[in-house]
């Protein structure tokens, strides 16, 4: 089937979270690591990377207090540094289909990080669920961008680096997906397509 548009996750599918994170997340970093142990400390720091704050205070049993301070601290966080785009994202400007960005997170956050990657105007639409603000999850946004543009599922390409988020999601609803992983840690069995760069992505659409 011919695809009529493209739906990329941001973080780890556009820029490589590890690139920013020990900046981005310091205060939330030193906050968290004052109330808990070293070794919940170094997997909380590390979940951070992949999961959002709430997912990563209920997996440690954060008491109310850290977690409160916490949310408060994620919803105010920006990243206002320089944030480089991976070298084969370029590649994904030439296409000739429309392209939406669905990133889930907190708001005032994932505007920061798209508005320093400068590729606000890559997109027809950009859509981000804020589990914080809504219960709308990617599978919910996915069908609303199916409703409103009139796609078929099997019309949609999915693109994201997570199996269990929008890749899962994509699957649920019919339409294809792309697993990019840049770091090479999954099976290219769990995606339609299976990628650590986008250079194939132009010949999977033609
Ligand atoms: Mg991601």
């Amino acid at each position: 089937m011919i695809k009529k548009a493209l739906i990329f996750d941001l973080d780890d599918t556009i820029y490589p979270v590890k690139s920013i994170a020990d900046q981005m997340f310091a205060e939330l970093y030193a906050l968290i690591k004052k109330n808990v142990t070293e070794e919940v400390y170094r997997g909380a720091s590390k979940d951070l990377l992949t999961v959002p704050f709430q997912k990563v205070a209920a997996r440690y049993a954060f008491d109310k207090k850290l977690n409160l301070e916490g949310l408060k601290l994620s919803r105010e966080m920006s990243y206002e540094g320089i944030i480089e785009a991976f070298g084969d994202y370029e590649l994904t400007k030439d296409l000739q289909i429309e392209k939406f960005l669905v990133t889930t997170g907190f708001t005032k956050l994932q505007q920061s990080k798209i508005r320093q990657l400068g590729i606000e105007k890559d997109f027809k639409e950009i859509f981000i669920p804020d589990p914080d603000k809504s219960d709308l999850s990617k599978k919910d946004i996915f069908q609303q961008i199916m409703q409103k543009y009139h796609y078929e599922p099997d019309e949609i390409l999915v693109i994201g680096d997570n199996p269990e988020s929008e890749i899962a999601a994509a699957k649920e609803l019919g339409m294809e997906t792309y697993l990019y992983d840049y770091e090479g840690k999954f099976s290219p069995a769990l995606a339609d397509h299976y990628a650590t760069s986008f250079i194939n992505l132009k010949d999977i659409l033609s």
